[in-house]
């Protein structure tokens, strides 16, 4: 409870009343002098955490792959805005554009379109893809990603977008809220309003929703519905809705109270992806899975390419490529925690989605 945001939130508590869960993550993850992006990279060993992209080229490659025949499906529509939402370091972009260059038609329709709001890791980003030969935009939200067709890709982006809790009490649902106790430490609380969700629950029991999340997958579809293209999203999250709290604070690559230190600690929601794709359905457009990102990345041919990546090299280095393998797509590590959705126009279906041949 020592930071300037700390301070910052305590003062607006004090002022304002108890905020919701959703306006405290947006504070930490967000504020723009003191917010957790808006401040550092986090990525990496010496980070907080370690993102897919980052572990290896090769999630970075299939990602590519599957967008290039994505395109293809969505019939070649050019130009098309290559969109990333969240793009961290650059890393997955980068690799994409590689894949993407091996097909003149597509790299000579495409748009690079960076979704960022921190300044630290637009810095970082524009390093990365320099020399890669295209021109990059930023924007600071999806809406001012500029007309067309799409080709959108976003991984571990909708865990940072705020969520809302409510706490089932008497038989009514009360949003979880974050207020200030007699010590003046950030505490969470349950708000004055009676909200009713409809759905029964036992006492106690922890709802959480995510209207961001939902808002922006039905603005996802709406653009492929009228425009064309596909999108892919990638993060951690469960297939079907349920209860229970996961906002979580994570830092030094070790669980935080989510609490304490505020903008100094990722703050993330596991993501309900049966929300998002039925708010993508509700849109109109096609939605396929969401499916575990061991079974996205293994039917692609995850194991191939390792396989010759690894060939020409030393035994240390096939040893680090095995592990990647592993780290990516073994079912105790990013494998079956990851899930991916995609939404395309209906009458299209992107392999490996849709029945196992
Ligand atoms: N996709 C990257 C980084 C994931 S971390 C990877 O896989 O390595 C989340 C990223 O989203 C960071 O780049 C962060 O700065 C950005 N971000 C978080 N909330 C955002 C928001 N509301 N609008 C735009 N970018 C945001």
């Amino acid at each position: 409870m020592s930071t300037q945001l700390a301070d910052q939130i305590r003062r607006l508590i004090e002022v304002d009343g108890p905020i919701s869960v959703a306006a405290y993550m947006a504070h930490c993850l967000g504020d723009p002098q003191h917010g957790y992006y808006a401040t550092r990279d986090p990525f990496g060993p010496a980070g907080d955490f370690v993102t897919a992209p980052e572990v290896s080229q090769m999630f970075g490659e299939i990602v590519g792959a599957w967008l290039v025949h994505a395109w293809d499906l969505a019939g070649a529509p050019s130009p098309v805005c290559l969109v990333e939402l969240g793009p961290g370091r650059g890393t997955l972009m980068a690799d994409i554009l590689r894949v993407a260059a091996r097909h003149p038609d597509l790299a000579a329709a495409l748009s690079v379109h960076l979704v960022e709001t921190s300044p630290v890791l637009r810095a970082k980003q524009a390093s990365t893809l320099a020399g890669q030969g295209y021109r990059a935009d930023w924007h600071g939200c999806f809406a001012e990603v500029s007309a067309g067709p799409l080709l959108l890709v976003a991984n571990e982006f909708f865990d940072a977008l705020p969520i809302r809790q409510f706490v089932r009490v008497g038989g009514r649902w009360r949003e979880r809220v974050v207020g200030l106790d007699g010590a003046g430490r950030l505490v969470f609380g349950l708000g004055p309003g009676l909200v009713d969700h409809g759905a029964d629950a036992e006492e106690g029991a922890i709802m959480e929703v995510s209207p961001a999340g939902e808002a922006l997958a039905a603005d996802i579809a709406g653009r492929i519905l009228a425009e064309g293209g596909a999108a892919l999203i990638i993060d951690y999250g469960y297939t079907r809705g349920g209860l229970g709290a996961t906002l979580q604070a994570v830092r030094s690559h070790a669980f935080a109270d989510p609490l304490a230190d505020p903008g100094d600690a990722d703050l993330t929601a596991h993501v309900d992806f049966a929300a998002l794709a039925a708010s993508a359905a509700k849109a109109g457009a096609a939605v396929h899975g969401p499916i575990t990102q061991g079974e996205f990345l293994v039917p692609l041919g995850l194991v191939e390419r390792a396989g010759r990546l690894g060939g020409a090299a030393d035994e240390v280095t096939r040893e680090a490529i095995r592990a990647a393998v592993e780290r990516l797509a073994g079912p105790e590590q990013m494998g079956k925690l990851f899930k991916v959705l995609a939404i395309t126009r209906p009458g299209v279906t992107p392999p490996p989605f849709g029945p196992k041949i």
